[in-house]
């Protein structure tokens, strides 16, 4: 096995298919409000990262049963897990974010999976869910973008956290039986082999759950966008890209569930995207590459619980 997949993960936890269904709900983000920053990270779009969502205008209830309805008669599956995806989902008032996390309670949802910033989970938060967990019998996930641990790089990114808040989440998260899921971009502009071995190492230390990875696209309109086509930034090739997925691979505890290789972006809504591949094109490569070079997912993973005197033990 190259990698730890997530729908294997699913299948074996399940015993069964388990799909996500993305739900879009009307938040913001305090790096797009101004409680943390106006203009967003330079990479992010004005739709956040729900390519695949329905409208926020529907209802949880109804964007659920829409999917349901459908994914469920195509894949001939009956259990779902309730994907709160775009933008900051704990990014509302309290009764707010109570009220969402109620509208997405049905039987055939068996998980709940909630997508924010590492600076906008607060205890309180997490107190709600786990009473949820144990109340209804769901499983809870926290989805965490970090993107890189290279603090610099979120600088320039504009994140508007460090790698500080994210320790900080975990370590918050960590108390409550949830798994916690880090996105991450490998090929970010201002980034190289080091950080993407140090978010490896960085991650698999922190004991996270799942990671997704992501190629970095480029969005139009956003500020990265004038910056690729001022010259200001370069992207690297598919090679380095492949290159880069396959250490931090090697890099990362063979614990760690894989959720996603590649980013997808719609081509219409970027200047560049997946190096004018398609996204299964790049996975078959990445996981070409590892073949050829004796990689897979924690070969390098040496680094934890105390190397330099595990010869005295
Ligand atoms: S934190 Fe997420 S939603 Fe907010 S600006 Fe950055 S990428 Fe977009």
């Amino acid at each position: 096995m190259l990698y730890r997949n997530y729908s294997e993960y699913l299948q074996k936890k399940y015993k069964e298919k388990v799909y996500r269904i993305p739900i879009n709900v009307p938040v913001s983000c305090p790096n797009r409000d101004g409680e943390v920053g106006y203009s967003g990270c330079t990479f992010c779009g004005e739709s956040g990262a729900g390519f695949e969502s329905l409208s926020n205008a529907i209802s949880v209830e109804d964007q659920l049963e829409k999917n349901i309805e459908y994914i469920g008669k195509k894949y001939n599956s009956s259990k779902f897990i309730a994907y709160f995806q775009n933008y900051t989902n704990t990014y509302l008032p309290f009764d707010e974010f109570e009220s969402m996390i109620m509208k997405s309670l049905r039987d055939d949802v068996v998980g709940i999976s909630v997508s924010t910033r590492p600076d906008s989970v607060n205890d309180r938060h997490l107190e709600y869910l786990s009473r949820i967990q144990e109340t209804y019998q769901k499983d809870i996930s926290i989805e965490l973008g970090l993107q890189t641990v290279n603090y610099r790089t979120l600088m320039k990114i504009n994140r508007g956290h460090t790698l500080a808040e994210f320790i900080d989440a975990v370590n918050r998260i960590r108390k409550y039986d949830f798994e916690i899921v880090a996105h991450v971009i490998l090929d970010l502009p201002y980034d190289d082999m080091d950080d993407v071995i140090e978010t490896a190492k960085i991650i698999s230390a922190l004991g996270i759950n799942s990671v997704k990875i992501h190629s970095l696209y480029i969005v139009k309109e956003t500020e990265m966008a004038r910056q690729y086509t001022d010259g200001e930034i370069k992207i690297g090739t598919v090679d380095d890209y492949v290159k880069r997925t396959a250490t931090f691979l090697a890099y990362l505890s063979k614990d760690i569930v894989i959720q996603r290789l590649v980013g997808r972006a719609p081509e219409e809504d970027t200047l560049f995207c997946n190096y004018g591949m398609s996204w299964w094109k790049i996975k078959e490569e990445i996981e070409k590459y590892m073949e050829d070079n004796g990689l897979y997912q924690g070969i390098h993973c040496d680094y934890l619980n105390g190397k330099a005197v595990r010869k005295f033990l």
